[in-house]
């Protein structure tokens, strides 16, 4: 089993569910006590959110790039970043090691194609809903999708709650209520299908939520991570 390294802690509310996910998805198909080769880089959420804000991509490039390098000297075959936005760092991660970097695109890309769908929603940071290189370019270009995003208010609400409580461990009804609503919009605009594309998303909103399906990038990439690790070879 290759041993995984995880860019985390953006924020830790998600990476807790990268590490129990992975884990019963190797203990599953293992068995007995079996689980995951992990290592892990958790940043203080604050120090990235603050360059975010202050749009120091560079300094992001540079932080995500020494993580991956450490977690590479520690031994991990294979590296994840567990956020969407962060994605926004990816080809300098890429540029830093020589192991793979499964791209949080991909199995969601996947994942899409395998249900038929070619026109889906996207909710996440606004980074992730504005900027082609986290996730709409990739899934536009590999996947051939087309992608709808909310606008005006209901797109800095999605953005609010996600940094203003979700990533600080508020789940709160009004909020759930609120993201219904915006799917249930963009399924009303022709969205076969929503993207969850923010980590911390799936921890408020469920496919109970919304009429459409939901597709969870969370799950997906860590279940991707899990596949990797106990490939042969
Ligand atoms: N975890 C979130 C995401 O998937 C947001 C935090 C971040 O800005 O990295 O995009």
């Amino acid at each position: 089993m290759k041993t995984i390294g995880l860019i985390g802690g953006m924020s830790w509310e998600s990476t807790v569910t990268y590490y129990r996910l992975i884990n019963e998805a190797v203990q599953k198909r293992l068995g007995g006590v079996h689980s995951a080769r992990i290592l892990m880089h958790s940043f203080d959420f604050e120090d990235i959110a603050a360059l975010q804000r202050a749009g120091n991509w560079a300094e992001c490039d540079a932080t995500i790039a020494r993580a991956g390098q450490g977690l590479v000297e520690a031994g991990a075959d294979v590296l994840l970043i567990c956020t969407n936005t962060m994605h926004l760092c990816v080809s300098a991660l890429e540029k830093a090691v020589q192991v793979p970097v499964l791209h949080i695109a991909d199995p969601l890309g996947e994942a899409i194609v395998a249900e038929g769908l070619s026109r889906v929603g996207l909710l996440g940071t606004k980074f992730t809903m504005e900027r082609p290189e986290v996730l709409k370019g990739r899934l536009t270009s590999r996947f051939d999708l087309d992608i709808l995003t909310p606008d005006g208010d209901d797109a800095d609400e999605v953005h609010r709650i996600i940094f203003a409580e979700l990533c600080c461990g508020r789940f709160l009804e009004p909020s759930r209520a609120r993201l219904a609503a915006i799917i249930a919009g963009l399924a009303a605009q022709g969205a076969q299908g929503v993207i969850l594309g923010c980590t911390e998303i799936p921890l408020l909103v469920t496919a109970g939520d919304a009429a459409v399906p939901l597709f969870d990038t969370t799950a997906l990439h860590a279940a991707a991570a899990a596949a990797f690790a106990l490939e042969e070879g």
